[in-house]
């Protein structure tokens, strides 16, 4: 079974200055690698999972080379349809990870859980 891409290593260990300090292009970069991690940043058809798919630069969306559907890497996250710059987006990410993080460490210590 696939992991998460919020579980990802990738994930883990991101930081809000790097993020900012990389930029937007490096963002959307590093969103496609997060989210199709199984694939190695490689988009993948949310409809049919083929992996030919072409890449709409102008629109930064792709298009299935099997069904033809179109998809973004927010399609079918909870930032779809959000107008929102893809260092906000991963920023949002690496706080989200960094709680959850913090959290099942503190879960873990309550009941005397070894850490994995
Ligand atoms: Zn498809």
């Amino acid at each position: 079974m696939a992991q998460h891409f919020l579980l990802t290593a990738a994930c883990r260990t991101l930081s809000l200055r790097a993020i900012y300090k990389a930029g937007e292009e490096k963002a959307y970069e590093q969103l496609k690698a997060i989210r199709w991690a199984s694939s190695a940043g490689k988009p993948v058809c949310l409809r049919c999972a083929c992996v030919r798919v072409y890449h709409i630069a102008t629109r930064r969306r792709f298009k299935c080379a099997a069904c033809y559907a179109q998809f973004s890497v927010t399609n079918g996250t909870i930032f779809h349809s959000r107008k929102m710059a893809f260092v906000d987006l991963l920023a949002a990410i690496a706080l989200f990870v960094n709680v959850c993080s913090k959290v099942s460490v503190r879960a873990a210590r309550n009941f005397s859980i070894p850490a994995a």
